[in-house]
C-alpha cells in the first residue's frame, strides 16, 4: 500500500516511518493516542479520491485530519489507518464581494478564511478559540462554534456548498452561491458535523457578512458566580442579543491572569467578558443598557474596553484559557456540556458540588450566552485513582446536562471521548438512523471507523 501512495502523492506527501508518526498519534484530546499506518498528504480532491480508492484495496481504515486541534479524538488514529492530512490544501481560492462567498480548500486556517473576508470589508463570524491553528475542513466536520456564537451561530451556519470526496472515492460538489436552493435533500448538511465518518470535505464554499461598522467590549466582575449567570438571563430578556458572553471563573480567571497579564481581577468569583457590534447608535445604546443591566444584576464593576487593542487583549486573554489552564496539571481533560440558558447557573453550581464531591479539581469557562460550557479537569492521567473519580464526575455532569435538557456536547464532537454517552442523548430511534446513515455512505466503514459510534 505505502508504493501505491507514493506513486500518487510523491514521496514528500507519504510518511511511515515510527518517528515520522508520532505527531499524527493524537489531537489535542488529553490521554488518547494510537499510532497510524501511515500518514499521507493530497493536494487535490484526485488525489484524495486516489488514496480512498488505495485504502479501499487494502482494507486500510482513513482518518481526516487538519490541524488535529480537536477536542473530542476525532483525527486520533484508528487501528491500522492510514491518515490522511488536509492541511496542504491551503488556498483560498475567490472571494466574491458581490454575492458574498468565499471559496477555499479544506486545509486554509480559519483565521485566514477571517483576514480574506476582512480584507474585502467582509466577516466571516465563526471563531473558535483555536482559529488561529485550525482549518476550515476541520471546522465544517465538527461543525464547530466559537466566540460569537450567541448573535451569528456556527460553522453550519455559513456553509453554502462542499466538495466531498465519498469512501468509494467518488467526488460529490455540493450546494450552490444561490441564497436560496431547495432542491434535494440538503446533502451538505449531513457532512457537516460527521468528523469525518461521511466523507473527505475537498472544498468549501462560505457565506460572508458585511462587516460590521463598530464593536465594544465590557469586562463585568463578580464576586457571586450566580450573579453571572443571572446577568446573561437579563441581558436575553432585555432582547439585546450581543455577540460574545464569555465567562471565566476563578480558577481559570487566575490561570489566564498568570499567562497573559492582560489586566484580569484577580479576585472576582467570575467575569463576563461581552461584546457588541454592529452600527455605532446601536452599540452605544446596547452597552449602556448592557452595563446597567450587569450592574442591577450584581456585578461589582464593569469595565468598556477603551479602544480596539484593548478589546483584543481581552478576547486574546480568553482565548488562551485552555493554553493557560494545561499549565496547572500534567493532564488537561476539556469538556462542553452544555444547557439551554436558563439553567446555566443550576449547571454551574452542580459542576462544583461534583467536584468538590469526587476530590477533583475543575475550573469553568466557556460560551455563557450560548450555555456551552468548559468544566476542565485539571488531573495526571498517571494517577488511577484520581482518573477514576475525574470518570466519575464527568458522567455526572454529562447526566445532569441531559436531564436539564442540554447535550454532552456543544461544539466539540462525540469522537471517541463522548461515544459513550450519545445513545443516552438521542434515544434508540435516533441513534439507529445514524449507523443507518453511515452504513449506506460507508458500507465498508472506512472513514474514521468507531467514532461517534460503533457500527
Ligand atoms: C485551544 C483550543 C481552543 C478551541 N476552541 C474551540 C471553540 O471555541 N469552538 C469549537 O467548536 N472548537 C474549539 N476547539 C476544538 C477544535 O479546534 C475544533 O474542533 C476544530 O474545528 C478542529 O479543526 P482541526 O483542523 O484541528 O481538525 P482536526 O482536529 O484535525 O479534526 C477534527 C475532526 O474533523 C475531521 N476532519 C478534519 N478535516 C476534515 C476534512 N477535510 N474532511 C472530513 N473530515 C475532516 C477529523 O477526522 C476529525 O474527526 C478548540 C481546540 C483547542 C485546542
Amino acid at each position: 500500500m505505502i508504493g501505491a501512495l507514493t506513486t500518487l502523492l510523491g514521496r514528500e506527501n507519504v510518511l511511515h516511518e515510527k518517528e515520522d508518526l508520532i505527531p499524527y498519534s493524537f489531537d489535542a484530546t488529553a490521554v488518547l493516542k494510537r499510532m497510524p499506518r501511515a500518514v499521507v498528504f493530497a493536494r487535490t480532491a484526485e488525489e484524495v479520491s486516489g488514496v480512498l480508492k488505495i485504502a479501499r484495496s487494502h482494507n486500510a481504515p482513513v482518518v481526516a485530519r487538519g490541524s488535529g486541534t480537536g477536542l473530542s479524538g476525532g483525527s486520533v488514529p484508528v487501528e491500522g489507518a492510514v491518515v490522511l492530512c488536509l492541511v496542504k490544501m491551503d488556498r483560498i481560492l475567490e472571494v466574491d464581494a458581490r454575492n458574498f462567498t468565499l471559496r477555499a480548500q479544506a486545509g486554509v486556517l480559519t483565521q485566514a478564511i477571517y483576514d480574506a473576508a476582512d480584507a474585502e470589508g467582509l466577516f466571516y463570524p465563526p471563531d473558535p478559540g483555536s482559529m488561529k491553528v485550525s482549518t476550515i475542513g476541520g471546522n465544517v466536520a465538527e461543525n464547530s462554534g466559537g466566540l460569537r456564537g450567541l448573535k451569528y451561530g456556527v460553522t453550519r451556519d455559513y456553509v453554502m456548498g462542499l466538495t466531498v470526496v465519498l469512501a468509494d472515492g467518488e467526488v460529490c460538489v455540493l450546494g450552490n452561491k444561490c441564497v436560496k436552493d431547495v432542491a434535494g435533500y440538503s446533502l451538505k448538511d449531513l457532512f457537516i458535523g460527521s468528523e469525518g465518518t461521511l466523507g473527505i470535505v475537498t472544498e468549501v464554499l462560505l457565506r460572508l457578512l458585511p462587516r460590521p461598522a463598530v464593536r465594544q467590549t465590557l469586562l463585568a466582575t463578580y464576586t457571586r458566580m450566580d450573579a453571572a449567570a443571572e446577568t446573561v438571563s437579563s441581558i436575553i430578556a432585555a432582547k439585546i442579543v450581543p455577540c460574545t458572553m464569555e465567562f471565566l471563573d476563578s480558577r481559570t480567571i487566575r490561570c489566564v491572569e498568570d499567562f497573559t497579564h492582560a489586566g484580569l481581577p484577580l479576585d472576582a468569583e467570575a467575569l463576563l467578558l461581552i461584546e457588541v457590534d454592529g452600527h455605532p447608535a446601536a452599540v452605544r445604546d446596547d452597552s449602556a443598557r448592557i452595563e446597567d443591566i450587569c450592574f442591577r444584576s450584581g456585578a461589582s464593576s464593569v469595565r468598556l474596553a477603551a479602544n480596539a487593542t484593548e478589546s483584543a487583549r481581552l478576547a486574546a486573554a480568553r482565548r488562551s484559557a485552555f493554553s493557560a489552564l494545561a499549565r496547572v496539571k500534567p493532564t488537561t481533560i476539556l469538556e462542553d456540556a452544555t444547557v439551554p440558558r436558563t439553567e446555566l447557573a443550576a449547571m454551574i453550581r452542580f459542576i462544583q458540588e461534583t467536584g468538590a464531591r469526587h476530590r477533583v479539581e475543575i475550573a469553568t469557562f466557556g460560551h455563557f450566552g450560548d450555555g456551552n460550557l468548559h468544566p476542565t479537569f485539571l488531573t495526571d492521567e498517571r494517577d488511577s485513582d484520581e482518573m477514576h473519580r475525574v470518570e466519575l464526575a464527568m458522567k455526572e455532569i454529562f447526566d445532569r446536562a441531559l436531564q436539564l435538557g442540554g447535550t454532552i456536547t456543544g461544539e466539540h464532537g462525540v469522537g471517541l471521548a463522548k461515544k459513550a454517552f450519545l445513545r443516552q442523548q438521542m434515544g434508540d430511534a435516533s441513534y439507529s438512523l445514524l449507523r443507518q446513515v453511515k452504513r449506506s455512505l460507508d458500507p465498508g466503514n472506512l472513514l474514521n471507523p468507531g467514532k461517534i459510534f460503533d457500527l
